[in-house]
């Protein structure tokens, strides 16, 4: 299989992590929506925001998302990605779409563990604690809903690539 494998899920829930495994053990690219984003805008993502808010940003997002979307590549997307229904389309028409699934505890303690892992600024302006299960409460059904597969992304990150990997011979039989 050379389909895109789409990586979703909320902040924290180890999709640069997983995303760099998950390429090393099927011998695929690694790309990031957000990374692609900022370097073509040699801006950050919170500089954008502030310039020209979150509609332009999302604009930006969808552009970057299919300028990443190659053969072979596993791709790391925004948390937000799933927002737009043209991005949920765009990658179950265009590849394999896995959301890594963490409870919103695991979420707040790799969160507040490494608070700079992602420069994101914050959706609400509330505290991390906060906010983690206010925005999943709000996303979980359109990850759900865009999703191929779910994976638990509690588990250690070995873990969760051996669930893919397990998931995707299985789709492929
Ligand atoms: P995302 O890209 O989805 O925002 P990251 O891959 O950057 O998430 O992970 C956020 C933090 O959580 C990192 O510090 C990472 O080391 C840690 N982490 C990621 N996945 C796991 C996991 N399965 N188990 C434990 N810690 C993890
Ligand atoms: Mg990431």
């Amino acid at each position: 299989m050379t389909q895109p494998i789409f990586l979703i899920g909320p902040r924290g829930c180890g999709k640069t992590t997983v995303g760099h495994a998950l390429a090393r053990a099927r011998h695929f690219q690694f790309s990031d929506t957000d990374h692609r984003l900022q370097a073509h805008e040699q801006r950050t993502v919170a500089e954008i925001v502030q310039a020209e808010g979150w509609a332009r940003f999302r604009e930006l997002e969808t552009l970057s998302l299919k300028a990443v979307t190659l053969p072979n590549t596993v791709i790391a997307t925004g948390g937000g990605i799933i927002l737009a229904e043209c991005n949920r389309q765009f990658m179950r028409e265009n590849g394999v779409v896995i959301y890594l699934q963490a409870s919103v505890s695991a979420l707040i303690d790799r969160l507040e563990a490494y608070p700079k892992a992602e420069q994101r600024p914050t959706l609400t302006g509330k505290p991390v604690r906060e906010e983690v299960g206010e925005v999943l409460a709000q996303r979980e059904a359109l990850y759900r809903d865009a999703a191929h597969h779910i994976v638990d992304a509690t588990a250690a990150p070995d873990r969760v690539v051996e669930q893919i990997m397990t998931m995707l011979c299985g789709a492929a039989a």
